[in-house]
């Protein structure tokens, strides 16, 4: 995927389709922000270099997974001949697939283990235990008493399953008996089965895979959470927007842009959010004019912002005022502005209310 699409999808987010294409749109708040999950104050938009990811460790589970498929089996003789995905080197001259599947591959041993239920896994190549990496170097060579075990039932007893403690301890240490005693060993007969743990179905699809990426990155970047919910979606995205503060009012873009002057197209005093949707006495008149008939002088006046004006019409303001009706008359207002002040429409109270 090109590493230019993620800017194609900002750009129509923040600018829709525009006759002029070469404009660059203002973005008032970052991607990241947009991209958490609605619970987390975003908007749930997915990230497409995460999902690209997700992808790519989905392949690389399938070829794991479905290690006797075609591609499989031709992926392990060009890269891994004589190892497993898991142990393949990374020096060898690579194509950009295999050099994309072993960028991710440390988020899929970080989230795949093996169902220990036969002992036929391999004890040299498989994510079966924390220590995979170090068991070359763990294994003690000296020793004569056993031979070098293959699989992982060789280490027990033969026809239980439990571990032989002194062969374990001579081969690879106290340590890493310590460790194996940790891991459950599971009833039954049948192969062992590589599972991916963070979905029921123990199956890695894209859509989980990306899920886990997407909660590591949140884990990094913790969220500011005011969710938005039971309004019209378009209502939704402009209420997101006006509690983010990332509406493009006279002012604010002013800050950025100063030959763009900051004053209300209706009145000349400084736009911002509580002047267009509170003071302006246009603004005064809709909201009078609406369905909930809101008196705006009436309210005890808030130096406080956007966030508590709101709150305070849902608590002292007319009883039947919604969450709904209020994002409602306020995207309306923006409307009514952005045609007053892009294309020269004033609309007539009547026509907003
Ligand atoms: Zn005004």
């Amino acid at each position: 995927m090109s590493g230019q699409t993620p800017t194609i999808v900002r750009t129509f987010w923040w600018h829709g389709i525009q006759k002029d294409q070469h404009k660059k749109p203002m973005h008032y708040r970052s991607w990241d922000a947009i991209c958490k999950t609605k619970n987390e104050g975003g908007l749930g938009i997915r990230k497409l270099e995460l999902v690209n990811k997700g992808m790519l460790i989905n392949t690389a589970w399938r070829l794991v997974y479905d290690s006797n498929s075609i591609v499989a089996k031709i992926i392990k003789a060009k890269y891994f001949t004589y190892a497993s995905l898991w142990t393949a080197p990374t020096y060898v001259p690579k194509s950009t697939f295999w050099a994309l599947i072993l960028s991710i591959r440390h988020h899929l041993e970080k989230h795949v283990t093996i169902q220990l239920i036969e002992g036929n896994t391999s004890i040299w190549n498989q994510p079966w235990c924390p220590m995979l990496k170090d068991m070359h170097n763990l294994l003690n060579l000296e020793q004569t008493n056993y031979q070098i075990p293959d699989k992982i039932s060789d280490l027990w007893m033969t026809n239980t399953k439990e571990w032989v403690a002194c062969k374990i301890t001579t081969l690879f240490g106290q340590q890493t008996l310590d460790v194996l005693l940790q891991i459950p060993l599971i009833p039954g007969d049948g192969p062992d089965i590589l599972c991916w743990k963070p979905a029921s179905s123990v199956i890695c699809s894209s859509k989980s895979a990306y899920r886990v990426l997407a909660t590591e990155e949140a884990a990094n970047n913790p969220p500011a959470c005011i969710p938005v919910q039971s309004i019209q979606q378009r209502v939704k995205t402009f209420a997101w927007r006006l509690l983010r503060l990332a509406l493009g009012t006279a002012s604010r873009v002013h800050k950025k842009i100063p030959s763009i002057h900051e004053a209300c197209s209706r009145c000349g005093n400084i736009e911002d959010e509580k002047h267009l949707f509170f003071e302006c006495s246009f603004a005064r008149a809709i909201w009078f004019a609406s369905s909930i008939g809101l008196k705006v002088d009436a309210l005890p006046s808030s130096e406080r912002g956007l966030h508590i004006q709101i709150a305070t019409i849902l608590q002292q303001g007319p009883s039947q005022a919604t969450t709904g009706m209020i994002f409602s008359i306020m995207w309306c207002l923006w409307k009514a502005r952005n045609d007053l002040r892009f294309n020269n429409l004033n609309w007539s109270i009547d026509s907003v209310t």
